[in-house]
């Protein structure tokens, strides 16, 4: 299985993400009023609403002009430091794609990798500190692996998929360096990180929607 993501499927796949991030509201919410100040579901809730709302202009962009265009709405949208740190992500994607028309299967691990660069680069995090980075950089490195072997498409993104949930459930193991869960006196020790929660609902989305949508 090979698979084709333009962008109007990558709209479709965030309209997918932003149906589940809507429906995990009290959860996420929960989370972050743990470890941080309360506001990360409201704060990506307004990014992914904001990204719908700009329809009209996102769709029809050539891909990376896409990528580059919801970053700027992420980070006008959301004032939390997650905003900053998808801008981030989406415009070091949108770099590493220069000149690519579409995300296939080829070029799928390049893209989890640099939106996970663009966010340790703009962090300054590393694997290990308890953030959103905890979900995506074991899915870029489940992806590529995967791919390394071989193996099927799809299943290397339910590979990439799991890595991610799994990623954000350690985080529950870890004392943060990074966000607002450092500032605690634990650390944040025993709870999960929300960032990377609602970072494996946006890997988990755009796995499933590929497979049901765009494989080739
Ligand atoms: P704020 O921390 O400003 O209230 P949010 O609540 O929207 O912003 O987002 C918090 C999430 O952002 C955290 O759960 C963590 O995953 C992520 N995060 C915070 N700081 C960093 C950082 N320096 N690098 C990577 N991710 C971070
Ligand atoms: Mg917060």
């Amino acid at each position: 299985m090979d698979f084709h993501v333009k962008t109007d499927d990558f709209f479709g796949a965030l309209k997918a993400i932003a149906q589940v991030i809507g429906d995990n509201r009290d959860y996420v919410s929960e989370l972050d009023a743990a470890t941080g100040d309360g506001d990360h579901w409201v704060n990506i809730n307004m990014g992914f609403e904001k990204l719908l709302a700009s329809e009209n202009d996102l769709r029809g962009l050539p891909l990376t002009d896409f990528l580059k265009k919801a970053a700027m709405l992420m980070m006008s949208a959301i004032g939390g430091s997650s905003g900053v740190l998808y801008g981030s992500a989406f415009i070091s994607a949108a770099k590493a794609l220069s000149g690519a028309e579409e995300l296939n299967a080829a070029n799928f691990g390049t893209f989890l990798t640099a939106m996970c660069q663009g966010i340790m680069e703009r962090g300054k995090t590393e694997p290990g500190y308890k953030t959103m980075v905890d979900a995506i950089h074991p899915a870029a490195l489940a992806y590529r692996e995967g791919r390394g072997r071989g193996e099927d498409a799809a299943e290397v993104l339910r590979q990439a998929a799991r890595a991610a949930e799994e990623g954000a459930r350690a985080t529950a193991d870890m004392q943060a360096v990074r966000g607002r869960a450092y500032y605690q006196a634990n650390k944040g020790l025993g709870h999960i990180d929300p960032g990377a929660v609602t970072m494996s609902y946006i890997i988990r989305g755009l796995a499933d929607y590929i497979i049901a949508n765009c494989a080739a």
